[in-house]
């Protein structure tokens, strides 16, 4: 079991993907939040019963996945049903985030989350890992990978916490603007160094 954990973050169009995939081809085990937020609510979960009983039958697909669009659009207008939403959630999510830390392997692992200080689920690891880009290149790179305009992506961007906010949380930051993809990978791969020299002094 890897008891050392590097969590990694960045807003919307970062490069948290490119990053950790490039980490796994090191052989090392990367957690999803975001994966995990969809485990927690398959069919036949209780997450899933529960928000139906309280948002209503047609907030579930008929093939009984969760509409995830629609429920988005109603906790974007109604904080109290967000605030409902959350608390039944986010424990849920932090439970199999850290059943699948405890299957990870590898010397260290990383746990990827958009939203991994706004959660507070910096608790859950040992060092915090940014990706630093400009709004500019993370409209561009995000436009020319999702259907969604420059304008949704900015909106998302607002509702995010702030670089500088998110800088102040850093040990380590990757820097991905002006950068090539090698370029990206040689700060993969020396972090990659530290992580591993850092997780064995840890497990001493
Ligand atoms: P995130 O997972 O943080 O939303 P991605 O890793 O999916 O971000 O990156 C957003 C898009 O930008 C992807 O299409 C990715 O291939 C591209 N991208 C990421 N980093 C670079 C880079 N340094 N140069 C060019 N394209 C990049």
């Amino acid at each position: 079991m890897s008891r050392y954990i590097i969590g990694l973050t960045g807003g919307i169009g970062s490069g948290k993907t490119t990053v950790s995939d490039m980490f796994a081809e090191l052989s090392i085990d990367i957690i999803d939040a975001d994966i995990a937020s969809r485990i927690v609510v398959e069919p036949g979960s209780k997450a899933l019963t529960a928000i139906k009983t309280y948002f209503g039958a047609d907030f579930i697909e008929s093939n009984g996945q969760l509409n995830r669009a629609k429920l988005r659009s109603r906790i974007f207008s109604e904080a109290d049903d967000k605030a409902w939403l959350n608390s039944l959630l986010h424990p849920l999510i932090r439970q199999e985030i850290l059943a699948q830390i405890a299957q990870a392997t590898s010397s260290y692992c990383i746990l990827v989350a958009p939203l991994l200080l706004e959660n507070n689920l910096q608790k859950l690891v040992n060092r915090v890992l940014v990706i630093n880009v400009d709004e500019a290149s993370q409209v561009a790179r995000t436009v020319a990978r999702d259907p969604s305009s420059a304008a949704e992506i900015k909106r998302i961007i607002a509702s995010q916490m702030s670089s500088e906010q998110r800088l102040s949380f850093a040990d380590d930051i990757i820097h991905n603007q002006d950068a090539s993809l090698d370029n990206i990978r040689q700060q993969v791969i020396s972090l990659d160094q530290k992580y591993h020299s850092l997780a064995l002094s840890f497990d001493k």
